[in-house]
């Protein structure tokens, strides 16, 4: 059997990006949580998220303005990118933007598998990533999720003033 020496390399906007195939992506929470139990584990995955969500904002925010409405886009377009979901809808308050997510992976792969909101990983991305955009500490709680039977997930962002 013969297979091309190297395949071509994937790209989201300027960035290489590699592919983590559901197996990666299930082993990957699975270990941690049973290496660290459930809460210590989500608590881990959330830390774990806002660093990635800190080193996405740095990356990217210079496609875009200062704008909430366009940063938010962006967050989008890069959810959309790689294939993590699709940002169908927000709402942007005083301090409080709400983001629904359909078809999310981390929730996706965790179906029948939990009884509560799923996401910690993606939930702390999009709380570094807010960080970074208000210069502000930020607490984001799943209120709705696909993972126990909703149509999308949905995050509250607080901003902490
Ligand atoms: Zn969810």
């Amino acid at each position: 059997m013969i297979f091309p020496s190297k395949f071509s390399p994937l790209y989201v906007g300027p960035s290489r990006a590699v592919i983590l195939g559901e197996a990666t992506l299930h082993g990957l929470i699975e270990q941690i949580k049973s290496n660290l139990g459930e809460k210590a584990g989500q608590s881990f995955l959330y830390q774990l998220g806002i660093g990635i969500g800190q080193w996405v904002y740095k990356k990217y925010s210079s496609l875009t303005t200062d704008d909430i409405n366009d940063n938010i886009k962006l967050l989008a377009a890069f959810c959309k990118g790689v294939r993590w979901g699709e940002v169908i809808d927000y709402f942007i308050e005083e301090d409080k933007i709400t983001i629904r997510i359909r078809d999310l992976w981390e929730c996706d792969i965790q179906k029948d598998i939990v009884n509560e909101p799923a996401s910690h990983l993606v939930r702390g991305i999009i709380a570094g990533y807010a960080m970074k955009l208000f210069n502000h500490e930020v607490i984001v709680n799943e209120t709705m999720c696909m993972a126990i039977g909703d149509p999308y997930c949905e995050f509250e962002v607080n901003i902490i003033k």
